[in-house]
């Protein structure tokens, strides 16, 4: 199964009851586009890049969605995560639509001048498709804030005017907005607070691992250890490390901007990441890729929480293992939102002129994530459904209701 008919499996087991015009609407996505663009390299030889931007769904707003660099992006794998948007700002309850874009590149083998070019050659090449009122691009794996400034700058030029709402996660002096760094990772800490106290986990004897030390992954795991979690484990794409008194994160930041990676802390143990998967700890975060949590090694998982910060990291047959296990999943569609939020507030702020002040961001952040969960969880124990399928039922019902009046 590719990532769309992933996506597309967990949509079905939560459909019931739902028209079928609406689910054969949202079976497609509305718009892709596919793009050949070539690039100067530092040799002075052009290189063609290939790009993509998939835009699900526009129904509810402006199609919303990240763009990712990375050497195995492929269209089935976009479309799916463009879907995945639609559900995701639908469950949220805000006035966007789904999408993603890529690029089949390893970001790690060009130069900063490269990766500039590279990003200018995207917004070229797709100009038409992007605006504010049309579809709304984001960071991903291996983009950040520097990228969105650069695909801001380029099409502002190419539209010959400054229009800062065209790209949210932009740098803050770029018309950022404060918080929206940290924000996937800020929002999922809430809802795991959240979800501790519905299970009656105390924080200071939890235990956590987390998988990736990216953006999304760095955050979360200082950000659970500042709520109290004792987070033991985590890993880049080099390995992972394990200290069982808890990770000092000053430590781990500093050993990886100096080495390239997590592993060789002094102090802690080195260990792999499917090590890391299936460790005895209370909570395992996956905030790295897609299908890390297969069929291979669900039965071997000792956590009682996944908590998905990665889009898509547990495969459906792994998603049903775990549920007949007993082990409580937070889905991805809830768990990483805070960013996809926070990118709203930045567009809002965007449009009206407008700077929030951090403490505005979190406060509005933590307010919508912790009442998503609540709605997530509830539903699920009324229903006797996962909360995976809870929370897809909740966007589709959403999204059945704005599709009315177009059927
Ligand atoms: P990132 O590029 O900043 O970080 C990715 C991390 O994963 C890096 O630490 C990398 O070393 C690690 N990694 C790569 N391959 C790995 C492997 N095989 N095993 C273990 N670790 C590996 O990306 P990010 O923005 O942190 O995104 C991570 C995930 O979160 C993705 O699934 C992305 O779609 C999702 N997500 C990101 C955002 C956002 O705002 N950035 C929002 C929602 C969801």
């Amino acid at each position: 199964m590719n990532l769309n008919e992933q996506v597309f499996s967990y949509v079905k087991s939560a459909s019931r009851g739902i028209h079928k015009h609406v689910l054969k609407i949202l079976s497609q996505p509305e718009k892709f586009v596919e793009v050949n663009f070539p690039v100067k390299m530092d040799n002075e030889d052009i290189n063609i890049f290939k790009g993509y931007r998939v835009q699900h769904s526009s129904v509810r707003g402006p199609c919303k969605g990240g763009i990712r660099y990375h050497p195995k992006v492929s269209l089935d794998e976009i479309k799916g995560l463009a879907a995945i948007m639609t559900f995701k700002t639908a469950l949220l309850d805000i006035p966007f639509g789904g999408a993603k874009g890529g690029v089949v590149v390893d970001p790690k083998k060009m130069t900063k001048p490269e990766l500039k070019r590279l990003s200018e050659g995207y917004v070229k090449a797709m100009v038409d498709f992007l605006g504010p009122e049309k579809d709304v691009p984001a960071p991903d794996v291996y983009t950040d804030s520097t990228t969105m400034a650069w695909m801001m700058d380029e099409y502002s030029r190419l539209v010959g005017k400054y229009t800062p709402a065209a790209f949210t996660g932009k740098p803050i002096d770029k018309g950022g907005s404060k918080g929206r760094e940290e924000a996937t990772g800020t929002g999922g800490a809430y809802v795991l607070l959240e979800a501790a106290k519905s299970f009656g986990f105390v924080p200071s004897e939890t235990t956590v691992s987390v998988q990736g030390f990216g953006n999304v992954g760095s955050v979360i795991a200082e950000q659970a250890q500042s709520f109290g979690f004792k987070v033991v484990a985590i890993s880049d794409s080099k390995g992972g490390i394990f200290c069982e008194k808890g990770l000092n994160f000053g430590k781990v930041k500093a050993h990886k901007k100096k080495s390239g990676s997590v592993v060789g802390l002094p102090g802690t143990v080195k260990i792999s990441n499917s090590r890391l998967l299936t460790m005895p700890v209370d909570i395992i975060i996956p905030a790295a890729l897609e299908n890390q949590i297969t069929e291979k090694n669900a039965k071997r998982i000792r956590a009682k929480v996944v908590a998905e910060m990665a889009n898509m990291p547990t495969t459906p047959e792994a998603s049903r293992i775990l549920e007949n296990r007993k082990i409580f999943i937070i889905p991805d569609l809830l768990m990483n939102a805070g960013g996809v939020l926070v990118s709203y507030f930045e567009w809002f702020q965007n449009k009206r002129d407008e700077s929030w002040t951090l403490e505005r961001v979190n406060k509005e952040l933590e307010k919508k994530m912790v009442s998503t969960f609540r709605s997530v969880f509830n539903l699920s124990k009324e229903r006797g459904i996962s909360t995976r399928a809870a929370a897809y039922r909740i966007a589709l019902e959403r999204l059945s209701e704005s599709l009315e009046y177009k059927l």
